[in-house]
């Protein structure tokens, strides 16, 4: 007899980003599926990071983070969203968004709490809420508008509800959520005396007339909300895994406390030298903002090129596009298997974004733009070939 391992994480597979990717790799294809540009963020901030690497320092950072990186976190949240942020008592820097979210999670949940989470999710939210002991509520939002159902998100709502998590701009749906939709959601926070964990690592990835709303920034969020960002969008850096906590004092510190029995501290030249792209001017957001869109605009056009439906898409790095009409037979994730293998270039299946108990469209892929143009191109050649 050997004794039973963990029975959340058994109950779990290998993530469907790493399965693409390793796919991608054995069939040489053009990997549109995971999530990650192929050229890296601003020179500038790579060589600081190595200048500090050299020079130090090199030891444990103090575990909130190291204050020049909290100070321009608060700065930024005074620049881009006008909140008024102290970096000593309402920052902590993480080991990226993923490590954010646990530590929100570890630091809000009891066994048996609720946690509210609109479908399709990332997927790390659900392994992480039930391990925290909690119970997640599935709240569906329909393609191809995604729009908050508000009475199914009101009837999810309840005196047993601590926290819902509001990922916005939205992974894989490419949405941004509005400010009555926003509103919405602060009504019910504040009715059910709940919190809210704001996954806005595409905050500045966000396209055209749209905009991000940070839900901090209604009235009576403030109290409530935490608000998560991370360096690897923002300055194209995935592998770096920066990320960072802004919320009220009294939450942060809790929060303080579980991120310092997880991780205690995250590497300080790191810290730096994101310190320092936070600080650059406004025209390097503006100018990641509009290459991602242009490529998110190519991508569409050639997608529907070869007579898929694309859904709309206001940020991130991911366009949803509806399969059905080539008639290919099996489901979305036999589709991108297909894809991957045939035509060479790799996809996400949405349904990988959904709960075990929900039923997902089957017909919904994700791809992911945030690539060069010429790869772009040649992910087109390869698409339409196949689908002539
Ligand atoms: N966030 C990335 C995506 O959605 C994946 C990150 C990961 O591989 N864990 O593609």
């Amino acid at each position: 007899m050997t004794k039973p391992v963990n029975r959340v994480y058994s109950r779990f597979g290998t993530t469907i980003f790493t399965h693409m990717s390793m796919l991608a790799n054995q069939h040489g294809a053009i990997n549109l599926g995971q999530g990650f540009p192929d050229r890296d963020g601003p020179a500038e901030i790579r060589k600081a990071a190595a200048r500090y690497v050299v020079e130090g320092p090199n030891q444990y950072p103090p575990s909130p983070g190291m204050p020049r990186l909290r100070k321009a976190v608060a700065a930024s949240n005074r620049r881009f969203w006008g909140l008024d942020v102290d970096w000593q008592s309402q920052v902590i820097v993480t080991s990226g968004a993923t490590e954010a979210l646990a530590s929100c999670f570890m630091a809000l949940l009891n066994p048996g709490d609720e946690a509210i989470i609109l479908e399709p999710f990332y997927d790390c939210y659900l392994p992480m809420i039930e391990q925290a002991g909690a119970i997640a509520r599935v709240v569906a939002l329909k393609p191809p508008e995604w729009s908050l159902p508000e009475a199914e998100l009101e009837a999810a709502f309840s005196d047993r509800t601590k926290l819902i998590v509001l990922n916005s701009p939205m992974n894989p749906a490419g949405k941004a959520f509005t400010r009555d939709e926003l509103g919405i959601i602060a009504r019910l926070v504040e009715k059910h005396d709940a919190y809210a964990v704001c996954d806005e690592v595409y905050e500045h990835l966000v396209f055209g007339d749209h905009e991000h709303i940070p839900l901090m920034s209604l009235p009576g969020m403030e109290s409530r909300a935490l608000r998560i960002g991370s360096a690897g969008k923002t300055f194209s850096l995935t592998g770096w895994k920066v990320g960072y906590i802004t919320g009220p004092a009294e939450l942060i510190s809790i929060v303080g406390k579980a991120h310092q029995f997880l991780t205690f501290t995250t590497p300080p030249a790191l810290q730096l030298a994101v310190a320092e792209g936070l600080e650059m001017k406004d025209s390097y957001y503006k100018g990641l903002a509009g290459d991602l869109e242009s490529k998110r605009d190519f991508l569409g056009k050639t997608l529907e090129g070869i007579g898929l439906k694309v859904l709309p898409c206001h940020g991130t790095y991911f366009l949803t596009v509806d399969v059905a009409s080539l008639g290919f037979e099996g489901d979305d994730t036999a589709f991108c298997e297909d894809i991957t293998r045939n035509a060479r270039v790799a996809a996400v299946p949405n349904s990988a974004f959904y709960h075990p108990d929900s039923t997902p469209p089957h017909t919904l892929v994700r791809f992911c733009f945030c690539k060069e143009p010429e790869v772009l191109h040649e992910a087109a050649k390869r698409l339409e070939q196949y689908f002539r």
